[in-house]
């Protein structure tokens, strides 16, 4: 069988998967294909809220032309604190079907971005794989950036064996309790780790740069919550034992509390910089050996995805 009948079986699995849905461990069962919807509220089709050249991502992605991002609607965590929750809460993106999609990419290429970067795949896996395939048959060269919460099927993820180039996945969680508190789900500890597994898998646990970007490989990332530091230093330990400390990470100091979450005890503020420290430090004494940090400031790095702009501060 040729590699590009392999990918087209591979993408009918995919689609197949939309009519019981679980392509991310919610398992929601819903026929989305029959206009069923389930925890994400998606069709079948795809719902984009904005794509453009992405500089505020690490510098592995964001290279020096931008990372092509697509901005995709709705997500399967809907954490309470979401840095995004104005598309990531919401379903109602603008439609298009995966020709579409694959029209997109095409352009975010011509604007010479060093990737294309969709956030967040998991609930449209089918779609955006079905989007890439004829990107490529239509030219697309740029590698595939696959940013998810890391709330994976690890079933799914074994389908995209070589079709994904660069996974970014976050590790939010080192405890369930945490995760169920801040996300609505109980299992995701065991999902981010068998998941990012298979990551490591299929790219490695580096990242190989070619052209001032990321051209395979995976970075993980975690976000410090405020408040949450055990839950950091949990996550961390869980990367040493269960994946590596060889695999690169982005600790994130830029948490900024949401409108749901301004008057919560513990998310209504910034991270300090002492909380943060405190997990920087760790990672270094665990040994870890590439991270990647950010300042601890005043400085909102929140878009607002209602204006033409929503990295204005960048
Ligand atoms: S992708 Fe959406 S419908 Fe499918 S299992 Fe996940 S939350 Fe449910």
């Amino acid at each position: 069988m040729d590699a590009e009948t392999i990918l087209r079986l591979r993408i009918d699995r995919l689609k197949g998967i939309l009519k019981s849905c679980t392509l991310c461990p919610r398992k929601c069962g819903v026929d989305r294909t029959r206009g069923e919807s389930g925890f994400c509220n998606l069709a079948d089709d795809v719902a984009v809220s904005r794509a453009l050249p992405h500089y505020g991502e690490e510098p592995p992605i964001s290279g020096t032309r931008g990372a092509g991002t697509i901005f995709l609607s709705s997500c399967n965590l809907k954490c309470v604190y979401c840095q995004n929750y104005q598309i990531s809460h919401d379903a109602s993106g603008k439609r298009t079907d995966a020709e579409g999609l694959s029209t997109i990419m095409l352009a975010l290429e011509k604007e010479d971005c060093h990737n294309i970067e969709p956030v967040t795949p998991t609930p449209q896996i089918p779609q955006v794989m079905e989007a890439l395939f004829i990107a490529r048959q239509r030219g697309l060269r740029l590698p595939l950036v696959y940013n998810s919460g890391g709330y994976e099927n690890p079933e799914v993820l074994e389908i995209l064996k070589g079709m994904v180039d660069i996974y970014l996945p976050d590790f939010k969680y080192g405890t369930d309790n945490d995760a169920l508190v801040l996300s609505g789900v109980k299992d995701y500890t065991a999902h981010a780790i068998l998941s990012i597994k298979e990551m490591v898998r299929q790219v490695g646990d580096e990242i190989l740069m070619e052209d001032g970007a990321a051209k395979r490989g995976l970075l993980i990332r975690h976000l410090v919550i405020p408040g949450f530091i055990s839950n950091s230093l949990e996550v961390l330990g869980l990367i040493k034992k269960h994946i590596s400390v060889s695999v690169p990470l982005s600790i994130m100091s830029q948490y900024t509390p949401m409108p749901s979450v301004k008057n919560h005890p513990r998310l209504g503020r910034r991270v300090t910089r002492n909380e943060y420290e405190i997990v920087i430090n760790c990672a270094l004494d665990m040994g870890f050996e590439t991270i990647f940090t950010q300042d601890v400031d005043d400085k909102a790095l929140v878009p607002d995805f209602r204006k033409e702009v929503p990295f204005e501060w960048s």
